[in-house]
């Protein structure tokens, strides 16, 4: 068996309202996902983290490693392709590339021995996870606390047990904001703050302070994910945990987050780090350091099913007779390719989204959606 084909796809949609976090807006959703063919007609999906239109070039510069080599020899692929972009982008978007095409590989290889991707893994430690609604984003107009609380409000009546809401506008407006999203939703929901690294250190440390009293699950990104020292120092300075890595890339760069102890919960994002083979083994680093993982998750339904199976194979930590849950992020924001791209539908039963049981990543991608979101701006 070989590979034959490796076909890359930019899918745009313009969104009927643009939403801000604290470094622009988006008016668009913008995705590259990769299917692979073998020359038995068996095909895999993928999705790359990032600028679409150079995640498709980078998938473009892998390709000739892929052509003719068997699918099933995923890892050895995978290793030839970093070599190949070794010497050009040690961090970063070509990291975005090879994700792409090595989640691909996995689901190929999961459809090709009838496996769900997750017991191909090794196995599936738990068969649910609770999802948190990722959403709360900045827009225009001057009813912001209400628009916010409202979208809150909403999450819990959809069952979300837990939510991540922006900050990153000013440290007194941040403040007012949490309090009044906390405020709305009550105590028995997880509420966790995004600044999107918005803020200097002593910024950050301030903002910490004063949203300590409301609970807050986790900090995420609260400063510059090229300044290692400051992520360790405000560990020091708030009780609220730190949570980092949706700019980070591959098992060299995560070494450096977990060896510099920048974080309590580390986001890896499967389409962007590296793939599912890179995401298994930076857990691995994780685990030897006991850092919890929650993945960053953003994008298609590729990209969400990658990461159920990620989740479904990381081991407990710590182990007992009722593990701790673990999350997997959730975006509710507009995306229409999210919501018509790959069938089954997400379903959250009773606070939970179930690992998928079928073969491969366990969803079909619908080829006419691929064909009506594509775009024809060349690189
Ligand atoms: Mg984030």
């Amino acid at each position: 068996m070989k590979i034959i084909q490796v076909e890359t796809f930019v899918l745009s949609n313009q969104l009927k309202e643009a939403f801000s976090f604290s470094q622009w807006s988006y008016s668009e959703r913008r995705i590259c996902i990769v299917k692979i063919t073998t020359d038995t007609g068996v095909c895999g999906w993928g999705e790359g983290y990032g600028p679409a239109d150079v995640i498709k070039a980078g998938i473009e510069l892998v390709k000739p490693v892929l052509m003719n080599q068997n699918p099933l020899e995923n890892e050895t692929l995978w290793f030839h392709m970093y070599r190949k972009t070794l010497d050009f982008a040690r961090r970063g978007v070509l990291a975005a590339s090879i994700s792409a095409v090595d989640v691909a590989l996995w689901d190929l290889k999961g459809k090709i021995l009838d496996l769900p991707v997750s017991v191909l893994m090794g196995g599936q430690h738990r068969k649910k996870v609770v999802p948190y609604a990722t959403g709360l984003y900045f827009s225009e107009g001057n009813n912001l606390k209400a628009k916010l609380v409202e979208e809150a409000k909403l999450y819990v009546k959809q069952g979300f047990k837990a939510i991540k809401m922006k900050v990153g506008l000013s440290i007194a407006e941040d403040i007012e904001l949490v309090k009044a999203v906390r405020e709305a939703i009550g105590n028995d929901i997880k509420l966790m703050v995004d600044s999107n690294h918005a803020y200097a250190l002593r910024e950050a440390t301030e903002l910490s302070r004063a949203i300590e009293p409301y609970n807050i699950g986790w900090f995420e990104e609260p400063v510059s994910p090229e300044y290692y020292h400051q992520y360790r120092e405000l560990r020091t300075k708030t009780t609220i945990p730190i949570a980092g890595g949706e700019c980070e890339y591959l098992r060299y760069g995560f070494q450096t987050l977990l060896e510099n102890d920048c974080v309590d919960i580390l986001q890896v994002d499967i389409c962007g780090a590296g793939g599912l083979s890179e995401a298994k083994r930076i857990a691995t680093l994780a685990n030897t350091r006991g850092v919890e993982i929650i993945p960053h998750v953003w994008g298609s339904g590729i990209a969400f099913h990658a990461a159920l199976h990620f989740i479904a194979n990381i081991e407990p930590l710590p182990g007992r007779l009722h593990p701790p849950e673990i999350y997997i992020e959730y975006d509710r924001t507009e995306n229409k390719i999210r919501e018509t791209l790959t069938q089954p539908s997400i379903e959250m039963k009773n606070g939970f989204i179930n690992i998928p049981q079928r073969s491969g990543l366990g969803i079909e991608v619908n080829e006419d959606v691929v064909r009506d979101f594509s775009t024809k701006i060349l690189v």
